[in-house]
């Protein structure tokens, strides 16, 4: 083990354990608990347990561990948790520190479970949120008080692709000792470098990228081990977030092939983007590795120049020329998942962001003919020919 690998070598070898058998591919511990040697170890363990030492699937197993070592060490974190799912390790999170009376500020700009965590159950404990537009940093410092507990942001926004200044609102945040908790779904854990930029808590869906191929729902929050392990694991381990260890397993061999994914998702994105940014049946394309995205700068600087594996297309013709473009498609799938191998079209204001009243949905730019498209490991060429007749088909 050597923390002085990089990304690549971490995402095969990192966290491996090995049985007493010294199997290549790492195994599926599908057991729910764990034999004492004797009721001194029983006892012992319940005190404290060792890294190598497991009690019960709620509160760790092999497997999971596994996953949660090879992620922190990717992140460059110091310690993570996994959970169920990624709204399990948003909420564990945000719920394992906060308290009734303190105050978070958050861009408005979320996934709709994220903002229905932020705007509709921590206030039913007394906490209160101050919702600001996460690209204006005055707007951050106007917010963030005092007696500000945690700032939480998608670090690019779903499915509008806003990229938010990580280091900026970690500086601001930082001067009153607030807790940064960055959602980073789509920076992917392959872009991102969040913790080196200012984050205090990582928070993945891994059903996105990491698992990569639609199989399994998982999340992780990764941090320091205090966090970790003294604020985030006596939460997670008695409300019962836990992921399943064969969950784990899929998420620690989709590690393992993710860069190259995610990597080949991106190119072709960019090159989709390039392709259909002027096309006639589009109001607006929406990427963040276009050199005419707002935010060009900043993924530049904090995303090394990539746009990740998501476009968004503002197709003309509001809803009906948005459903009339989907129908037409014949490759991508449409369906709400993101990151996956399939490429995905998706209707927000329809289905993701149904939820939202329009006005909210305007306020976030969530139109009509939105359509947010996670591009896949399809060619890239049968894509953009698929996509150009669909966006043919949607001006009737
Ligand atoms: C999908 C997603 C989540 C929720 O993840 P699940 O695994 O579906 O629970 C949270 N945040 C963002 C940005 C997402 O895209």
């Amino acid at each position: 083990m050597s923390e002085s690998w990089n990304k690549r070598t971490q995402a095969v070898h990192g966290g491996i354990r090995r049985s007493q058998y010294n199997e290549v591919s790492e195994a599926i511990f599908l057991t729910q608990g764990f034999v004492y040697d004797n009721a001194e170890q029983a006892e012992a363990r319940f005190i404290e347990s060792g890294p190598d030492e497991f009690i019960y699937a709620r509160y760790g197993n092999p497997t999971v561990s596994m996953f949660e070592q090879r992620i922190a060490a990717l992140e460059g974190g110091e310690d993570a948790f996994a959970a169920a799912s990624g709204m399990a390790a948003v909420n564990g999170a945000l719920s394992s520190m906060l308290k009734a009376g303190d105050h978070v500020v958050s861009a408005k700009a979320l996934f709709g479970s994220c903002l229905y965590i932020l705007e509709n159950i921590l206030c039913r404990y007394g906490v209160e949120v101050t919702f600001v537009d996460g690209t204006d940093l005055a707007a951050w410092e106007a917010a963030i008080r005092p007696d500000t507990k945690a700032v939480f942001f998608e670090s690019m926004s779903n499915p509008t692709l806003e990229v938010i200044d990580i280091a900026a609102v970690s500086k601001l945040a930082h001067a009153v000792d607030a807790v940064v908790i960055v959602d980073n779904v789509f920076s992917t854990p392959v872009f991102s470098r969040a913790i080196e930029q200012g984050a205090d808590v990582v928070v993945y869906s891994a059903t996105k990228h990491i698992d990569g191929q639609g199989r399994a729902l998982g999340g992780v929050i990764i941090g320091t081990k205090d966090f970790i392990r003294g604020t985030v694991e006596p939460y997670m381990k008695h409300t019962g977030g836990a992921l399943s260890p064969f969950s784990a397993w899929i998420m620690v061999k989709g590690l393992e092939t993710m860069a190259l994914r995610v990597n080949a998702q991106t190119e072709t994105a960019q090159k989709i983007a390039e392709a259909l940014e002027n096309h006639p049946a589009l109001e607006r394309m929406l990427y963040p590795g276009l050199k005419t995205h707002a935010q060009n700068a900043l993924v530049q600087s904090q995303l090394g120049g990539k746009g990740g594996t998501v476009l968004s297309l503002d197709i003309k013709g509001g809803k009906a020329g948005a459903f009339a473009f989907l129908n037409a498609l014949t490759i991508p799938v449409i369906s709400n998942n993101l990151g996956d191998a399939k490429s995905i079209a998706t209707h927000p204001a329809t289905t993701t962001h149904q939820r939202l009243s329009d006005e909210q949905r305007d306020a976030l730019g969530i139109t009509p003919g939105l359509i947010r498209l996670s591009l896949g490991l399809e060619d890239a060429d049968d894509l953009l020919a698929d996509l150009k007749q669909a966006l043919a088909a949607s001006q009737g």
